[in-house]
């Protein structure tokens, strides 16, 4: 899934993988969760993500190389905001030809939204600090003020729905995944 950071991608592809029972691969995901559990990994992104940058190639590839390699994705996998740059479409390519034979994507699909609706989208987005489900203070709020649905943990704002950042998550996509 492509898109505009907002745009639904990470939604889109939860109720996709639970409905095909796949795995669903955020890479923005997966970097939270190393920068929660300060891995190296995590130090390498933590700069590009602050300032709503993306984070290298080589980081981002080898990251997605090996959550690829791992037993769940055999059956298929849902990548959401992975490839960002044309580099890392080209990496994915070769990644799975390299994987079992004949492997390919079946849909690449792009979630298109104009940037108003993202900004105000992004600016009432809370996360599940534990599961990644997103909800919106508006017009998707949770049961419970303050609370996730599915696995009751805290929400949280993430760090990078700030205005100026949002701002710079928006020229980042339109200047490197865009083409
Ligand atoms: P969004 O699409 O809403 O901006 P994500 O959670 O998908 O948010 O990504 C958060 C941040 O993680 C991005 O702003 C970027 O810094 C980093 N990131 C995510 N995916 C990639 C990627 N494929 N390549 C480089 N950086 C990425």
């Amino acid at each position: 899934l492509l898109g505009a950071p907002g745009a639904g991608k990470g939604t889109i592809a939860q109720q996709l993988g639970s409905r095909y029972r796949v795995p669903w691969i955020s890479t923005g995901e997966l970097f939270r969760s190393h920068l929660a559990n300060q891995t190296e990994l995590g130090r390498l992104a933590s700069a590009s993500m602050a300032a709503g940058g993306l984070v290298p190639d080589d980081v981002t590839c080898a990251m997605i190389a090996d959550r690829l390699d791992r037993p769940d994705v055999r059956q298929g996998f849902i990548l959401d905001g992975f490839p960002r740059t044309c580099v890392q479409a080209d990496a994915l390519t070769g990644l799975l030809a390299a994987s079992s034979p004949g492997r390919c994507l079946d849909q690449a699909i792009v979630v298109k939204c104009p940037d108003c609706l993202i900004i105000d989208r992004l600016r009432s987005r809370r996360v599940c600090s534990s599961c990644g489900r997103s909800f919106n203070m508006v017009t998707r709020p949770p049961r419970e003020p303050g609370i996730c649905d599915a696995c009751s943990s805290p929400l949280i704002r993430r760090a990078d729905d700030q205005p100026d950042i949002i701002a710079a998550r928006l020229a980042t996509y339109r200047e490197q995944t865009a083409p």
